[in-house]
C-alpha cells in the first residue's frame, strides 16, 4: 500500500523538519514544460529508490499555473496554487510563458513576491563534456545569491512626461540643485539594509555548511555609493556581526596573516561589478560563492551559465526562510513544445539542489553521478549533441532513461 504523504515543516530555529514521505507541489509549465517535467520527474522518483529503497518517496502534488491554470480557472497563478506551496514549503517548477499585455505582472515574478522568496541561487558547476567557449571550463564552480526583491526589479519606474516623473525631476532640481533633463524617464533603485542583510547571511550560510573557500561581495559601489556601496558595507558588516569568529576579510588576510588564509576560516571579499565580468573568465577557479544584488545577478548568472554550456544546462531556486521553489532557469521554448525534445538537465539539476535542501545527499548524488555519465558517453540531446563529435542525440525522454540507467 502505498504510504501516507506529509507536509515538510519548519522548527522556530528556522531548521527544515523533512519526513520520509513528503509532498512536494509542482508545476509542470507551459510550452516544454510537460516534456521536461516528465523526464524530472521520472529521474528524481528513480533517485530516491535507488537511494533509499522503500523508506523514502516523494508523494508529488500537482498544482497549476501558466496556461493550464488559465484555461481552467481564468487565472494565471490561482491562490489555491499558491496557498498549496505554502502550506508545503518546497515546490519545483517548470518553465512558465510569460503572457504578453500591458500591466501583466510575470507570474515568475508574482510567486517571488507572494512567498518573499528573497535569493535567487545559482549554482554553476562544469560537467565533464559539455560543449563551452572556455578553454578550461573545469575551473568553473561558483554558487550566486542574487537579491531578488530589490534594486532596479522593484517595479519603481515612471515613464517620460508622467506627473511622477515630472514631480522628481522637480523634487531633485529644488532640494538637491540637479538637473536632470526634461523629458526623462524615472526609475528608483532601492537597496535596503534588512534586504542586504539577509541575502548576504544566506549566503555565508551556505558557504559555511558546504565547506566552501570564499564569499565575494559583487558591486558597483564606486559609481552608486548609497545602493551598491551599501550592500558591501552591510555585506560586511553582517559577516563580522554574525560569523566573526568564522571569517576573514581580504584585507585582514593581507594586513594580518602574510596574505594566507587562516585555516577553517571563510574569506569573504568584494570585487566591483564590471571587473567580476572579467574574472569570472580570466580567474574562474578564485571565485566561489558570489552574493549581489539584483541586477548584478541577473547579468552574471546568465554569463556564467553560458560559460558552462548554456541555460538549457543551469539549475536555479529561489529561497527564502522556510519556502524554496526550484526551477529551471530557462523559457517555456514554446517552438519545441510537445516533441519531446529539449534538455530536460536544467530542472533535473534544480531537482538535485532540491533533494540537498532536503538533506537528501544521497538522491542528489546519484542524479549527478547519472547525469555525468550520460554525457560523459555523448548520450544527449539536441543541442548538446550538435555541438559534440561523435554525440548520439537522444530525445528528452530518451536521455531521462540514459542518466537512469547511468545512476
Ligand atoms: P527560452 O529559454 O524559452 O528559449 C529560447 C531558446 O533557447 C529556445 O528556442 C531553444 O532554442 C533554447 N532552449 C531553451 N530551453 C532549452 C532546453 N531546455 N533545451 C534545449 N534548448 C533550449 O526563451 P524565450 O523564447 O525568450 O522565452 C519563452 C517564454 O518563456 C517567454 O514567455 C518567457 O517570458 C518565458 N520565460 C520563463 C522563464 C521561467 O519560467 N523561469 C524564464 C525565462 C523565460
Amino acid at each position: 500500500m502505498a504510504k501516507q504523504g506529509s507536509n515538510i515543516d519548519h522548527t522556530k530555529e528556522g531548521e527544515l523538519i523533512v519526513p520520509n514521505f513528503p509532498i512536494i507541489p509542482f508545476i509542470e509549465g507551459d510550452g516544454t514544460g510537460p516534456d521536461i517535467w516528465r523526464a524530472t520527474q521520472f529521474v528524481l522518483d528513480g533517485a530516491v529508490s535507488g537511494a533509499y529503497g522503500e523508506t523514502r518517496k516523494i508523494q508529488w502534488m500537482e498544482v497549476i499555473a501558466g496556461d493550464k491554470a488559465f484555461h481552467r480557472t481564468g487565472s494565471w497563478l490561482p491562490e489555491e496554487t499558491l496557498e498549496r506551496i505554502r502550506a508545503h514549503r518546497v515546490a519545483i517548477k517548470g518553465p512558465l510563458t510569460t503572457p504578453v499585455g500591458e500591466g501583466f505582472r510575470s507570474i515568475n515574478v508574482t510567486l517571488r513576491q507572494e512567498l518573499d522568496l528573497y535569493a535567487c541561487v545559482r549554482p554553476v558547476k562544469y560537467i565533464n563534456g559539455v560543449p563551452s567557449p572556455m578553454r578550461q571550463p573545469g575551473d568553473v564552480d561558483m554558487v550566486v545569491f542574487r537579491e531578488n526583491t530589490e534594486d532596479v526589479y522593484a517595479g519603481l519606474e515612471w515613464e517620460a512626461g508622467s506627473s511622477m516623473a515630472e514631480r522628481i525631476i522637480e523634487l531633485v532640481r529644488a532640494e538637491e540643485e540637479q538637473e536632470i533633463r526634461a523629458y526623462s524617464g524615472i526609475g528608483l533603485k532601492p537597496i535596503s539594509l534588512f534586504g542586504t542583510r539577509r541575502l548576504v547571511r544566506m549566503a555565508i550560510r551556505y558557504a559555511l555548511e558546504q565547506e566552501r573557500r570564499s564569499v565575494t561581495l559583487v558591486h558597483k559601489g564606486n559609481i552608486m555609493k548609497f545602493t551598491e556601496g551599501a550592500f558591501r558595507n552591510w555585506g560586511y558588516q553582517t559577516a563580522r556581526e554574525e560569523f566573526g569568529d568564522q571569517i576573514v576579510t581580504e584585507e585582514e588576510v593581507g594586513r594580518d596573516h602574510n596574505g594566507r588564509i587562516p585555516s577553517g576560516k571563510l574569506l569573504i571579499n568584494d570585487r566591483l561589478a564590471d571587473a567580476m565580468f572579467q574574472q569570472i573568465i580570466l580567474r574562474p577557479a578564485e571565485y566561489d560563492v558570489l552574493a549581489m544584488p539584483n541586477l548584478n545577478g541577473d547579468y552574471i548568472s546568465d554569463a556564467l551559465a553560458a560559460m558552462v554550456g548554456g541555460l538549457g544546462m543551469a539549475p536555479g531556486a529561489n529561497i527564502g526562510d522556510g519556502f524554496a521553489v526550484f526551477e529551471a532557469t530557462h523559457g517555456s521554448a514554446p517552438k519545441y513544445a510537445g516533441q519531446d525534445k529539449v534538455n530536460p538537465s536544467s530542472l533535473i539539476l534544480s531537482g538535485v539542489m532540491m533533494f540537498e535542501y532536503l538533506g537528501w545527499k544521497e538522491a542528489a548524488d546519484l542524479v549527478r553521478e547519472g547525469l555525468v555519465r550520460a554525457i560523459a558517453q555523448k548520450k544527449v540531446t539536441y543541442d548538446l549533441a550538435r555541438q559534440m563529435e561523435g554525440a548520439t542525440e537522444l530525445r528528452c525522454s530518451q536521455f531521462a532513461e540514459e542518466i537512469m540507467g547511468c545512476m
